[in-house]
């Protein structure tokens, strides 16, 4: 007898008949001898419609709050989910996040998980239950109710697995499983059967919203290995694991797009010591998230310093942004939106050369105009104009030989 921990997305289980659906496939599951916990998200649209609400009564609302409001999505479901497997005359029950004993830090809308007390999840289970817990949601140690961020019911899948020593998490969401490329965005995107953590980490922290980027890191942390796969077949998914010899094979794994980004620059930055500091210093105080850097080589004294962040975090940012560079004695700040990052992942570039030579020459050949350029051990990213992304993706993706 297995057990396995079974995480339903948003779409899954979008309407009351898809909700039936996931009943019928868990009962299957449980059916075969095993001890099933599922984890579930709101139903598609609901946490992007209380967060509508939220914005019409108030301009800013308080973030507990906002976490009180946006837990009642996944509340939800998992009543409706025990409810749809009591029909067909399985035994299941809904747990909060509290309930399933899911502790976290106090950082409400995106708080972390700090430890997990699965008490009532193994009493349900040895009771013969299915035990139906609310993704995305925990609580404080003062009782606190909070939210782990967009896509968090990944990270309660992950982390549920790993509290309960569950033999197999799998992760139902709306398509196959991981592909070379959003397969919304470039049709002919083949579905990756293997691949390792740091390469979907590379991915999801770049763009490729299939799975929570922290989900993965708690994967990788706690050694969960787990499998990206479709509810609405039985298609085999994307298996993802430590790293093995034959995944360093592959040169470029994927390809991840993240649009809507903001890139700004400083010109004629004093070049001394400490000014880099005091201008991301100040940044870091007001909890920006800055992604691409890139500094000029300094003439007569001066440098130009250029950098990445989301375009919303430029819109609370600007101002901020202008005081600084006023007080080190830079010059003119300039800030352009409407731009977006594509880049290109997989372990086997550590030991291959050659691959930012054939991004560059596709993108040129395609008219992409390269921005600016980051690159670490396995990925190379570049940041482009936001109208040109999907052609650029629809170039590295052939350049790479990615396609079906
Ligand atoms: P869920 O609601 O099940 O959590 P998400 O919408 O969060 O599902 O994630 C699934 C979506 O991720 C897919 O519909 C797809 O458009 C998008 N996606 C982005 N990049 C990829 C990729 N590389 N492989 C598969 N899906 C991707
Ligand atoms: N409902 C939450 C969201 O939309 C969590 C999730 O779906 O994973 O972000
Ligand atoms: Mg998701």
């Amino acid at each position: 007898m297995a057990l396995i921990v079974q995480k339903y997305g948003g779409t899954s289980v979008g309407n009351p008949e898809r909700i039936q659906n996931v009943a019928r496939r868990v009962l299957a599951t449980q059916q075969a001898g095993n001890s099933v916990v599922v984890v579930v998200s709101a139903m598609s649209g609901v946490t992007d419609g209380l967060i509508k609400l939220a914005k019409e009564v108030s301009p800013s609302p308080a973030e507990r709050e906002m976490d009180v409001l946006l837990a009642t999505g996944e509340q939800t479901t998992i009543a409706l989910t025990a409810m749809a497997i009591n029909a067909l005359g399985g035994k299941a029950v809904s747990l909060t996040g509290a309930q399933a004993g899911i502790i976290t830090s106090g950082v409400h809308t995106k708080a972390k998980i700090a430890n997990i007390a699965p008490r009532q999840v193994r009493k349900f289970l040895e009771e013969g239950n299915v035990c139906i817990v609310a993704g995305f949601q925990g609580q404080t140690l003062e009782g606190q109710i909070t939210t782990l961020g967009r896509g968090g019911s990944d990270l309660t899948a992950i982390a549920i697995a790993a509290a309960i020593k569950a033999d197999m998490c799998e992760i139902y969401t709306d398509v196959d499983g991981v592909y070379t490329c959003d397969p919304r965005v470039v049709p002919d995107a083949k579905k990756i059967d293997a691949i390792a953590y740091d390469e979907l980490l590379e991915m999801a922290s770049s763009g490729s919203k299939v799975m929570q980027s922290r989900s993965v890191e708690f994967a990788k942390k706690f050694k969960v290995p787990f499998e990206v796969r479709s509810s609405f077949n039985n298609n085999r998914g994307t298996i993802v694991k430590e790293e093995s010899i034959g995944l360093e094979n592959v040169v470029v794994r994927g390809i991840s797009l993240e649009r809507k980004q903001a890139k700004v620059t400083i010109t004629q930055v004093p070049d001394k010591p400490g000014t880099a500091s005091r201008i991301f210093t100040a940044l870091s105080e007001a909890n920006v998230i800055i992604d691409v850097i890139v500094q000029n080589v300094s003439v007569s004294g001066t440098t130009d310093i250029s950098f990445t962040m989301g375009a919303d975090e430029l819109e609370k940012l600007g101002p901020v942004i202008d005081r600084v560079a006023k007080e080190v004695g830079a010059g003119e700040v300039i800030k352009k939106s409407g731009i977006a990052k594509l880049s290109v992942v997989g372990i086997g570039m550590r030991s291959h050369s050659g691959v930012a030579a054939t991004l560059f020459e596709c993108l040129g050949n395609g008219g992409v105009n390269i921005q600016m350029i980051s690159t670490s051990e396995i990925k190379i990213a570049v940041i482009i104009d936001e109208a040109q992304i999907e052609h650029a993706a629809k170039l590295a993706h052939a350049a790479f030989g990615l396609a079906k």
